[in-house]
C-alpha cells in the first residue's frame, strides 16, 4: 500500500492546540490520514494531545517507570537488555538488520499476517513511502532509515480493510503510543493482535529540511545512501561508492545548532528509547567497534520475548558495557544550548564551522578515550535531549508542559541542578 505523501495534515485542520503563533504539534504519524475512520477520532490519540508516557506505560506494563531506577528511569521498563549483531547482517539494513529480520521471521512463522513499515520514496532515497507488506520481498524492501518523519500508521487503513488479524507494526515512538492509544480507545483494530517493534528515534526532521541539512554537512550530499549520528561523536555518511565521510559533531556548521532545524514535535518528544515497543533495537548504548554493526536491544513484554525466541539463535549476543563519566559533557551541552536559546529568535544565526575538521577531529578522539561509551553514552544521550527538550516545550508551549513531560524528566533536571 503506498499513498501521496504529507497530504495538507488533518491535524493542521483539527488540533486545538493551534494558534497564530506557534505551529501545531504532529509528527505526521499517518493515524489523521486514514480515511477509514473519521480523522476527528485519530486525533484523540495524538500524543501530543495525551502526553508522553505515565498512563500509557502503565496501561502497557501496570506501572510506571521507577524514578529512583537510574536505569529504568532512563532506558524504560524492560525485562532484559543486550548487545547483539545478526551472524549474517542484512546488506543496505541500517544495522545489521535486526528489525527487518525479525519482521521477515515473523511472517515466514506466520506469527504476522502483514508488516506495516516504510519502504523508499521514488522522490527522494531518504523520503518515506508507508506501506502494508504483505511478502518477505516487500517487508525486506523497509530496510533502512528514512531519516524524516514518516507516515507509518497510514498503513494501518489498509491492514483493517484488508481484515488483517496478526500485524507487525515497525515504527518510532510516537507511532508507537497513538497506535497503542487507538487500538484500545476505538474498536476499529482492538481484535487485532499488534506486535510493536520499537526503533530509537531523536531529533527527526521535516522531509523540507532534509537536504538543506545534508548539503551542510556532507561534501556530496547527493550520494549519501546512510547516514547516523554515532557514538565515537562524529556523524558518518556512507556514500552510493562505499566512501564513508566522518564529520566531528564538534565541527557541524553552527546553523544546524539552532532548534529549528529539528521539527517541533521531535523537539517536544520525551520517549527517546521506545518504552511502549514490545521489543526496541537499536545501537546507541552498544559499543562501537570497527565494521561490528553491534545494537542494543532491549527487550520490554512477554510479546517481545516471543519475537525474540523467533531468532535468538542467529544472534551473537554480548552483555552490555559502560565506561567514562556523562555528567560534565550533558552539563556543558545543555548550558550552551541554553545560551543559544535565550538569544532568542532576534539574534542573527551564526554560520559556517566555529572549529575547523582537524580540530574537530582531535577533539572527537579524545571523547572517544575519555567521554561516555557503551551504557553511559546512551545515558548522555537520553539525559541532554530530555532536557533540552524540557525547556524548549517550557518556551514555546508553556501550557502543554504538564501534558507532554513525563515525570522522570523532573528528577533528571534536579539530578544536573537545572531549574524545572
Ligand atoms: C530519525 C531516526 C533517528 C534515530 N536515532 C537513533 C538514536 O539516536 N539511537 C539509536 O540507538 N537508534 C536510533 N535510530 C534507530 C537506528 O538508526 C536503526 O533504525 C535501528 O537500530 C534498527 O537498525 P536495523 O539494522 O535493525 O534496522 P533495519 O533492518 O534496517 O530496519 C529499520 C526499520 O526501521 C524503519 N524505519 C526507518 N526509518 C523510519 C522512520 N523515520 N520512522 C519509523 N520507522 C522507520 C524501516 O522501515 C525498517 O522497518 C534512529 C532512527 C531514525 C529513523
Ligand atoms: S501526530 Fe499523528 S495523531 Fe497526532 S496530529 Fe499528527 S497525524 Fe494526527
Ligand atoms: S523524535 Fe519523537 S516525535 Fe519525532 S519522529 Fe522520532 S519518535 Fe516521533
Amino acid at each position: 500500500m503506498t499513498a501521496p505523501l504529507f497530504k495538507s495534515s488533518a491535524a493542521q485542520k483539527l488540533s486545538s492546540h493551534q494558534t497564530a503563533h506557534r505551529e501545531t504539534l504532529c509528527s505526521t504519524c499517518g493515524l489523521c490520514e486514514v480515511r477509514a475512520w473519521p480523522a476527528k477520532e485519530s486525533i484523540q490519540s495524538c500524543v501530543f494531545k495525551l502526553g508522553w508516557l505515565g498512563e500509557q506505560e502503565s496501561n502497557v506494563f501496570g506501572r510506571e517507570r521507577r524514578v529512583e531506577d537510574e536505569d529504568e528511569m532512563r532506558f524504560g521498563i524492560t525485562r532484559r537488555r543486550f548487545i547483539a549483531s545478526l551472524k549474517q547482517p542484512i546488506a543496505e539494513a541500517q544495522w545489521s538488520g535486526i528489525v527487518s529480520h525479525l519482521a521477515m521471521r515473523a511472517f515466514e512463522t506466520k506469527k504476522v499476517e502483514a508488516v506495516a513499515t516504510l519502504h523508499r520514496s521514488k522522490t527522494d532515497y531518504f523520503f518515506p513511502e508507508p506501506v502494508l507488506a504483505t511478502s518477505v520481498e516487500e517487508i525486506l524492501a523497509g530496510r533502512g532509515n528514512k531519516p524524516v518523519i514518516s507516515p507509518t500508521l497510514l498503513a494501518l487503513e489498509t491492514a483493517y480493510k484488508q481484515g488483517i488479524r496478526k500485524l507487525m507494526v515497525i515504527g518510532a515512538s510516537c507511532h508507537i503510543h497513538v497506535l497503542k492509544d487507538f487500538q484500545t480507545r476505538f474498536d476499529y483494530i482492538r481484535e487485532m493482535e499488534i506486535f510493536a517493534v520499537g526503533i530509537p528515534c531523536v531529533d527527526n526532521i521535516k522531509p523540507r529540511k532534509l537536504r538543506w541539512i545534508l548539503e551542510r554537512i556532507s561534501r556530496s550530499h547527493e550520494t549519501v545512501r546512510h547516514y547516523e549520528f554515532m557514538q565515537d561523536f562524529n556523524v558518518h555518511l556512507k556514500h552510493e561508492n562505499g566512501d564513508l565521510e566522518k564529520v566531528p559533531y564538534f565541527s557541524l556548521p553552527q546553523e544546524l545548532a539552532q532548534n529549528s532545524v529539528f521539527a517541533p514535535s521531535c523537539m517536544s518528544c520525551f520517549d527517546y528509547l521506545n518504552g511502549l515497543a514490545d521489543i526496541t533495537i537499536g545501537y546507541v548504548g552498544a559499543p562501537l567497534e570497527k565494521n561490528k554493526k553491534r545494537q542494543w536491544v532491549m527487550v520490554r513484554t512477554q510479546k517481545g520475548e516471543d519475537l525474540l525466541n523467533l531468532i535468538e539463535h542467529d544472534l551473537e549476543v554480548f552483555p552490555e558495557t559502560s565506561a567514562g563519566n556523562r555528567r560534565e559533557g550533558v552539563r556543558v551541552s545543555a548550558e550552551q544550548m541554553m545560551e543559544r536559546t535565550n538569544l532568542g529568535e532576534a539574534a542573527p544565526v551564526k554560520t559556517g564551522r566555529k572549529i575547523p575538521i582537524w580540530l574537530g577531529r582531535v577533539i572527537a578522539a579524545v571523547m572517544r578515550r575519555i567521554g561516555p561509551r557503551g551504557l553511559e553514552f546512551a545515558r548522555y544521550s537520553v539525559d541532554f535531549h530530555l532536557i533540552r527538550n524540557y525547556y524548549f516545550v517550557k518556551k514555546n508551549y508553556p501550557d502543554l508542559l504538564q501534558t507532554l513531560v513525563p515525570k522522570h524528566v523532573y528528577k533528571i533536571l534536579k539530578d544536573y541542578g537545572f531549574k524545572a
